[in-house]
């Protein structure tokens, strides 16, 4: 008999005034116990509508009766079939606009909690089990993936699990892309990212640090290197400003650095870890997304008094997780919507004082099907920061293109590549993830990163290659 409660079991979860002072995960996950409890909600529909919603086509209802069943082990292996990053997308996936949007218990209450027991799955497997040597047949075929993002990670774990010879050449001295320096670690503990990627490296993937590709080695070089596939997942790094006066001030942040130093760099940990950051008293962070929500609880943890999401159109718009806006709201951001910054004042001697703002209301809906804002009359007033972080989304870094001959490209600087398979306009070298689309989702990044490993794979064989 399923589980007919309307409502997802309750995940526990550190105390709002208690979490906004630390850096440890905000959600705790489910016990065995509450698993297979939400896990029983599940109707086992035969046409598995849920599955249409996950870009990487995880068995959902298959996993889920094994939790409920309470053969956990059972239920990672299905889970890992599909996804290799599962512990990753079960804490960070927008599952209410991807799987769980399209649950039937969604029709009449909350959908099954599919990220959750995702989650639950690949936590449990984790603590229990130690990841099994696979027997896997290797060739001699390289193969080079630019980025260890998560389009970077699945292209080279799926080719790896192919038999291919696969080596992750990464700019940064630590491999993740955004999982690792974007996304904070009360959302996502980087502990976790290393070991979902250590077990990639059981299966063959070598990583490079510290390799700039563009910098140290050219696509081109690396083809004469012997690599007779390339693919790109490179991300989208380079940050967005507005062009609004007083953006060079100090104390004017862009997300990615803001982010980086905290996660990547440990600025948290000062003077333990050599970064610091500055947080200074009252923080305003421009813009609506996920990394705006990171970004404004990140300042809060590390102290300021107040901290502001200043957005340009209003609630519904807000394009973050809703999860990410409600725990924003519980730990005190403060929200000031239709609300669009004019200019950042600065003191004397460079140091940002205030930011100038003007009111918005809402007009007709413009080419991206949102309302357009429009400035309201006499609305202009001054909001008192020290600090602002310019949260307004970011763009693909130029170099690669700009050391690769014939690499076609968008105006906006995104790599051209076939959606099915990641085929760009140079045989042999496939792009995916945020490189291709601007910023987007992990697991649509996976995703592309899966469709180019098989592309990848096909192209090789048709070359004689295997
Ligand atoms: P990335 O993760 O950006 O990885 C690209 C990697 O390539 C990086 O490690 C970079 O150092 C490396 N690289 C770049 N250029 C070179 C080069 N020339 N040579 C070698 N290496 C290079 N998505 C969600 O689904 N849910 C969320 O909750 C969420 N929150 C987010 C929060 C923040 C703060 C940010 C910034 C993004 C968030 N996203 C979220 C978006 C998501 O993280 C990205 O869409 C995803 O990481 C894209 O994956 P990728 O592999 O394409 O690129
Ligand atoms: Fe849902 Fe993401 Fe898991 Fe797919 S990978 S089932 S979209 S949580
Ligand atoms: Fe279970 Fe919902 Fe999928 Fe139906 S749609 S199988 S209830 S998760």
């Amino acid at each position: 008999m399923p589980n007919m409660s309307p409502y997802k079991v309750k995940i526990p979860e550190q105390p709002p005034e208690i979490r906004n002072k630390n850096f440890l995960e905000v959600s705790l996950g489910y016990t065995c116990e509450m698993a297979k409890e939400e896990a029983q909600r599940c109707l086992q529909c035969k046409t598995k509508p849920c599955m249409a919603g996950c870009p990487v086509n995880v068995k959902i209802p298959d996993f889920i009766l094994h939790i409920a069943c309470g053969e956990f082990e059972k239920a990672y292996e299905i889970i890992n079939e599909t996804n290799r990053l599962p512990a990753i997308c079960g804490r960070v996936c927008p599952q209410e606009s991807q799987c769980e949007k399209f649950c039937v218990r969604g029709v009449k209450g909350e959908p099954v909690g599919i990220g959750r027991l995702e989650r639950f799955a690949a936590d449990w497997y984790m603590s229990n089990r130690s990841p099994k040597a696979e027997n896997i047949h290797r060739t001699q075929t390289k193969v080079a993936v630019i980025g260890s993002g998560p389009a970077g990670l699945t292209c080279a774990g799926d080719l790896a699990g192919m038999g291919y010879d696969v080596t992750i050449f990464e700019a940064f001295h630590t491999p993740g892309g955004v999982l690792m320096y974007g996304i904070p670690e009360f959302r996502l503990p980087k502990d976790l990212v290393q070991k979902e990627i250590e077990n990639l490296k059981q299966l063959g993937v070598k990583i490079n640090t510290n390799m700039v590709i563009g910098k140290v080695f050219s696509l081109e070089e690396l083809q004469q290197e012997g690599y007779q596939a390339i693919f790109i997942g490179s991300g989208a790094g380079l940050p967005n400003f507005m062009g609004i006066p007083g953006e060079n001030l100090n104390g004017v942040y862009s997300s990615n650095e803001f982010l980086t130093r905290i996660n990547l760099m440990k600025a948290y940990r000062f003077p333990q870890y050599d970064t610091p950051v500055r947080v200074g008293r009252n923080v305003a962070v421009i813009g609506g997304g996920n990394v705006a929500m990171d970004a404004a609880r990140s300042a809060k943890r590390l102290g300021a008094e107040k901290v502001y999401i200043v957005y340009r159109r209003s609630e519904k718009e807000l394009p973050a997780r809703l999860e990410e806006v409600h725990h924003a709201r519980e730990e005190g951001i403060i929200f000031k919507l239709l609300t669009n910054p004019t200019q950042i004042l600065g003191t004397e001697d460079g140091w940002v004082q205030g930011m100038e703002c003007v009111e918005m209301e809402l007009g007709e809906p413009d080419k991206s099907g949102r309302r357009r804002p429009i400035e309201k009359k006499n609305s202009k007033h001054v909001l008192d920061v020290d600090i602002v972080i310019i949260a307004i989304g970011q763009s693909p870094n130029p170099l690669i293109k700009s050391t690769t001959q014939n690499l076609d490209t968008y105006d906006w600087g995104g790599i051209i590549a076939e959606e099915a398979t990641g085929a760009t306009s140079i045989p042999g070298i496939y792009a995916g993830g945020d490189a291709v689309t601007g910023a987007a989702t992990v697991i649509l990044a996976m995703g592309s990163g899966k469709n180019a490993a098989k592309a990848i794979d096909q192209y090789l064989k048709r070359q004689g290659y295997y």
